[in-house]
């Protein structure tokens, strides 16, 4: 069946997920993919195209991964789904052992869902409840970080700070504090990272000083917000927040659902601040890209604040395939690929390969950044780059490189008017050389049309 007959038949039913469904009806590009290898996506027409953006920030070591693809059938044979209130399994047994041993010390128990916004959800709750069962009933408030992304559900958009995707529903949405992001593009002229760092910290620090002991939890995306525009701060802000964090007896939540299995460069992007969390939120590439799953990881101590005779002082949270095996076989199969081979020792070869490739796009006139954290390199389009002036009419230029993109067989999906790769792990030196290209030529197009 040709493409076209795809096409008709998909905007017929489905209804896309973060779409303007009239750019479709208006002939917008829609590729129905027929399979994927590596970091490779082909079409009905056998057109092909480098998933830079690994699937919305999923996939880890490419698609269709024999091992993990393996170890779904094996476990789709065994058993497929169990509930898990009065029931367990070995795959959710083993994957939270194993993330226990991997996350940042002080993390000692796994609660399961099955996408991030809901781990959001699930760490947001976690956090109130926990200091109301101590009996601390005062702590109603969250605190999150000006341009911040936490999801897509009432609770995770709440402590959202896109206006895009938030301003429409604010009215249905408790209204949490907005801190100064700590984000190096917004340092003043002459401001360094640490600098910048170290005045959100001040800005924290004066919020909490008002209102620590209404606060519950600060939520955090630690080290890059990635929808913001993969905007990136300095550690330092982390061991700040920690501190104040622990000053006030608030909970530091650490949203690792973007940056978490190794895309900063560690395991954890909580671990190059060398702190550890109350809370936890993995998700996105935790399966390797294959299945949905999410986890949110507490401390101890929280954890002991839900023990009780009383069954309301429990976490009465429940989603209906919480730890799914399949899932979770997908994630034990990716985390053994992390032990079988040196992955974040190879992502630091290719993230050299990345710089060397991107470094020729900061030469172009409206790129007024190029930044990069281990396997995720980001270009920020600008009007001028001197006093980095937005660009007139925003995310016009980041369509027209998509489209150009696409057309050289790149899906290259822009976030505004920033461009970014955060390609699977996989990708190799030439196709690396083959990203810049194309993303180079994509550049050029977009500006001179
Ligand atoms: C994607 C994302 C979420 C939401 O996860 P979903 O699975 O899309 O609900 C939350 N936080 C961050 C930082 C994310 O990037």
């Amino acid at each position: 069946m040709n493409r076209k007959t795809w096409r008709d038949r998909d905007l017929a039913v489905l209804w896309h997920p973060c779409t303007q469904m009239q750019e479709h009806l208006d002939g917008a590009p829609l590729i129905t993919i027929r399979r994927g290898q590596g970091v490779w996506l082909e079409d009905y027409e056998g057109r092909r195209y480098l998933d830079a953006v690994s699937s919305w920030w999923t996939n880890l070591f490419g698609h269709a991964e024999p091992r993990i693809a393996a170890a779904i059938a094996s476990q789709a044979q065994q058993l497929e789904q169990v509930i898990l209130a009065g029931f367990s399994h070995v795959p959710a047994i083993e994957l939270a052992e194993q993330l226990l041993a991997l996350a940042p010390s002080g993390l000692s128990k796994v609660f399961f869902a099955d996408n991030g916004s809901a781990a959001v959800e699930v760490a947001l709750k976690m956090s109130y409840h926990a200091h109301l069962n101590r009996g601390d009933t005062q702590r109603t408030r969250f605190i999150a970080l000006q341009n911040s992304y936490h999801g897509e559900t009432l609770g995770a958009l709440a402590v959202t700070d896109i206006p895009l995707y938030r301003r429409t529903y604010a009215p249905l949405m408790m209204q949490p504090g907005f801190v100064p992001s700590p984000d190096a593009w917004l340092a003043e002229p002459g401001e360094s990272a640490e600098d910048r760092a170290e005045r959100a910290a001040q800005a924290l620090a004066e919020v909490l000083q008002r209102q620590g002991e209404q606060t519950a939890a600060l939520i955090i995306e630690p080290l890059v917000q990635c929808a913001a525009g993969m905007r990136m701060h300095s550690p330092l802000y982390l061991r700040r927040a920690r501190e104040l964090c622990d000053r006030h007896g608030v909970h530091l939540i650490a949203d690792e659902i973007a940056v978490g299995f190794g895309r900063t460069g560690s395991l954890f992007a909580c671990e190059q601040a060398g702190i550890s969390p109350d809370l936890m939120c993995v998700s996105k590439g935790i399966t390797g890209g294959f299945l949905p799953l999410a986890a949110t990881l507490a401390t101890e101590a929280i954890y002991q604040a839900f023990l009780s005779d009383r069954r309301d002082r429990a976490f009465l949270h429940s989603h209906s395939y919480t730890g799914n095996p399949l899932a979770c076989a997908a994630a034990l199969a990716s985390l053994q690929i992390f032990r079988d081979q040196d992955v974040l020792g190879a992502n630091r070869q290719r993230a050299a390969a990345l710089a060397r490739a991107a470094a020729p796009m900061a030469e172009l006139p409206k790129v007024g950044e190029v930044r990069q954290r281990g396997m995720i390199v980001a270009f920020e389009l600008v009007a001028d780059r001197a006093n980095k002036t937005p660009l007139p009419t925003v995310g016009r230029y980041g369509q027209q490189i998509y489209r150009a993109g696409l057309e050289r067989g790149v899906l290259l999906r822009p976030l505004g008017d920033v461009i970014y790769w955060m390609p699977p792990y996989c990708i190799s030196e030439d196709e690396i050389g083959h990203l810049g290209k194309v993303t180079q030529d994509a550049l050029r197009v977009a500006f001179s049309a």
